[in-house]
């Protein structure tokens, strides 16, 4: 993260508190890339919690009130919902203002929220390719977007100093910045998140419902490699249920191409196939080196996790 001495924006608006949302909040605080944070959240309960814990200079009780006179406004909720919360603010957005968003699906995104914002706004959309299985205004820290990467989908003919604002403005937060295509991004996530998530849903309802027979084993054993599936599916399902609804052709696409890598791998198991499972096997291992010498992930055992003490017995008193 920078520490700037101008902010890049006077006002930063913020629409919803979640991870995300309050993520934001702790990264502007940290760096001070605006000089003002108002900020909002649907619920009455979350908007008195941000007070409490001091998550923006304001909070407002609309996203009506909240946008006014910002030149940064950002829409931090599920995707499902973007159109409506644009629907919601539109009238009262200051000309000139960037309109952002962090959603994880993109072409929707675009199509909900654009048709609402006057010309005289720069609609400017993103996604922040970071998060946590935690939700609500309590889970966000200032350091969620630091090495990660942000991808911003302008749409053909947004003003190019608007994207480069915001790019500015990840970039303070500690985010590697790439512009794409929102279709394009669609199918990238659809692959790297999208379908990994389905992947982790599905086996942990699978083991949830061999439950009867080996509830307790399932538990007892999950360090080998079913924990890690654990904590992906314990992701919100609010927002996991809004990706699938959204990116369904590129979803639908990937998941056409795995289920055929899966008959390979099931055909190699039932032959017997040495050869093809160590092919496989060997160049998936070659992707995780390539992350890690990304600086994606972990490259110690067990993703860094800190191994257990060993329980020492008390020792006996010396005679
Ligand atoms: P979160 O912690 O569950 O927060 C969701 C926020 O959206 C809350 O402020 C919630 O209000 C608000 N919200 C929900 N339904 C709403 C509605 N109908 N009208 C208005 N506001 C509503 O979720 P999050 O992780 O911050 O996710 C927010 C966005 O970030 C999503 O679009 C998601 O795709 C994207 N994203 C998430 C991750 C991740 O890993 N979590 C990563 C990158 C991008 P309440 O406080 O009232 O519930």
């Amino acid at each position: 993260m920078v520490e700037l001495d101008q902010p890049l924006f006077r006002r930063v608006a913020l629409i919803g508190l979640g991870l995300i949302g309050s993520s934001i909040a702790r990264g502007i605080q940290a760096t001070g890339v605006a000089g003002e944070i108002v900020a909002t959240d649907r619920s009455p309960e979350v908007r008195a919690r941000a007070r409490e814990i001091g998550l923006a200079d304001r909070i407002a009780e609309s996203s009506a009130e909240a946008v006014e006179e910002a030149d940064l406004v950002i829409a931090c909720v599920p995707v499902g919902v973007c159109g409506e919360v644009a629907e919601s603010f539109a009238t009262h957005l200051a000309p000139g203002a960037i309109v952002s968003d962090v959603g994880s699906v993109k072409a929707a995104v675009v199509a909900a929220m654009q048709p609402h914002l006057p010309a005289s706004v720069h609609f400017v959309p993103a996604h922040p390719v970071a998060g946590t299985e935690d939700s609500g205004p309590d889970a966000g820290f200032a350091e969620l977007f630091v090495n990660r990467w942000c991808v911003l989908t302008p749409p053909a003919g947004t003003d190019a100093l608007a994207v480069e604002r915001l790019r500015q403005f990840w970039s303070a937060l500690g985010a590697n910045v790439e512009t794409m295509e929102a279709e394009h991004h669609d199918r990238v996530l659809a692959i790297t998140s999208h379908l990994p998530h389905l992947i982790a849903y599905t086996i942990v309802g699978t083991a949830d419902e061999l439950g009867s027979v080996t509830e307790s084993e399932v538990l007892k054993f999950s360090a080998g490699g079913f924990r890690d599936f654990t904590r992906i599916a314990a992701s919100d399902p609010t927002m996991w249920r809004d990706v699938f609804l959204t990116n369904k052709d590129a979803v639908l696409d990937m998941l056409g191409e795995f289920q055929e890598d899966l008959s390979k791998l099931t055909r190699a198991i039932r032959r017997g196939d040495g050869d093809a499972l160590f092919e496989h096997f060997t160049r998936t291992r070659a992707i995780r080196r390539g992350i890690v010498s990304l600086g994606q992930d972990e490259a110690r055992p067990n993703f860094g996790r800190p191994a257990a003490p060993l329980a020492v017995p008390d020792k006996a008193p010396s005679k």
